[in-house]
């Protein structure tokens, strides 16, 4: 299974990253927590990219991209898939990881999105603030981030709806909620990539279902 996920801050990807890294026993490679990592230990990089995240503005396209022909690497040579947690965060980085893909074979089975509205993110980065001081998880920073998402990554979920490759997720429910319908999602993908080529494959909208539930309909729209 090979998964990118596309999501504002404070949606969970590192949370359900994770759940489904375990599920399907791939390496979980959060570009976020490795930029961090960096700054911790000052590395040259660290150094180099500490003020891009003090601010939350994107670091050099080529930073992450660096990051991620590694991590493609060395996926394949351990044969196994991948998730991928904060990256691609603008066109240029999505494109430029699906030629990288395309070279290795290792191109994404699935660009899972979740959706969730700014006040809720800004009420879970608040409360993750408070436990684990962040140093981006002020309220400006947090609406920088929010102002890049909106405006350079969301764009690129309809460069994946038109790969066919695209699951959204309403992600305002119970963390437990969501990751349950992202395995089973992913599950059925799961079983449809090994048979259906990329170019046969549609959108799979699942935002709808908290409507069934009796949930408010998210609105993660731009803007
Ligand atoms: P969040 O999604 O909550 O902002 P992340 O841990 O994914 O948290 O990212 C934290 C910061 O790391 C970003 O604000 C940005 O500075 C940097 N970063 C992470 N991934 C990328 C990327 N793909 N391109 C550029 N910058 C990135």
């Amino acid at each position: 299974m090979r998964v990118l996920m596309i999501a504002p801050p404070g949606a969970g990807k590192g949370t359900q990253g994770a759940l489904i890294a375990a599920y399907f026993s791939i390496p979980h490679v959060a570009t976020g927590d490795l930029l961090r990592d960096h700054v911790a230990r000052q590395s040259e990089l660290g150094r180099a990219v500490q003020t891009h995240l003090q601010r939350g503005e994107l670091v050099p396209d080529q930073v992450v991209l660096d990051i991620v022909r590694l991590a493609l690497a060395t996926a394949k040579a351990a044969g196994t898939g991948y998730v991928l947690d904060g990256v691609p965060r603008n066109i240029e980085q999505a494109r430029a990881i699906y030629r990288i893909a395309l070279e290795l074979d290792m191109t994404a089975d699935v660009a899972l999105h979740l959706q969730a509205d700014d006040g809720e993110l800004v009420r879970r980065l608040l409360a993750r603030a408070a436990l684990e001081g962040r140093s981006d998880d002020t309220e400006d920073v947090i609406r920088t981030r929010l102002r890049v998402y909106r405006e350079v990554t969301h764009p690129i979920l309809s460069w994946y709806g038109q790969r066919g490759i695209l699951v959204s997720v309403d992600a305002m429910r119970p963390a437990e909620a969501v990751g349950r319908e992202i395995l089973a999602a992913l599950e059925v993908l799961h079983s449809l990539t090994e048979h259906v080529p990329e170019q046969a494959r549609r959108t799979i909208d699942l935002t709808g279902l908290g409507d069934a539930f009796g949930h408010p309909s998210p609105s993660d729209t731009p803007g």
